[in-house]
């Protein structure tokens, strides 16, 4: 069976990005004792990922590259803000490690929506953070292989996930 939306896919892959010297770094390797399942169309990744994937059948191989602008896009100034030491204490006082230069923290904006931010320092009463996804502006180089193909059922396609192997077992 070929991918087509709404198909479920395991797979596997290893995701890549250059640093600023141009060298290929390793961000996520996922291997076939635990392959990743999607549903394609609702797997939340890059749309181009998806793209990708489109007419492989099991067995298949990938290797592609995604630009930034057809992955997270590029960094976003204004993403970074400064927020009032405040907003992190706990009964006062801000826990032990909490705000480490690089600590990514989950947080919540002002509309309810959940956001993982970036610690990048703290100045006097205040503490910058970066809210830009970890791969803006990246590069994303894909290689992998396409384990199995089927068709999505109407509850996984209601619920939105994967059920069984590699999804959400409920
Ligand atoms: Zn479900």
């Amino acid at each position: 069976m070929q991918i087509a939306p709404n198909s479920v896919v395991s797979l596997t892959y290893k995701l890549s990005i250059h640093d600023e010297e141009g060298q290929p770094e390793t961000i996520e390797i996922v291997e076939a004792d635990e392959p990743m399942a999607i549903i394609v169309g609702m797997s939340g990744l890059p749309e181009g990922f998806e793209t990708n994937q489109m007419g492989l059948n099991p067995g298949d191989s990938f290797d592609f590259t995604l630009t930034s602008e057809e992955g997270y896009g590029p960094r976003d100034p204004e993403a970074v803000v400064e927020l009032p030491l405040d907003v992190f204490k706990v009964e006062g006082k801000i826990p032990d490690g909490l705000l480490d230069p690089d600590n990514v923290l989950p947080m919540t904006n002002e509309d309810g929506h959940r956001l993982q931010g970036r610690v990048v320092e703290i100045q006097d009463e205040l503490v910058l953070m970066d809210f830009n996804h970890p791969l803006a502006d990246k590069n994303m180089h894909f290689e992998g292989q396409v384990l199995t193909v089927r068709a999505a059922t109407p509850t996984e396609l209601e619920h939105g996930h994967v059920h069984g192997e590699g999804g959400v077992h409920h």
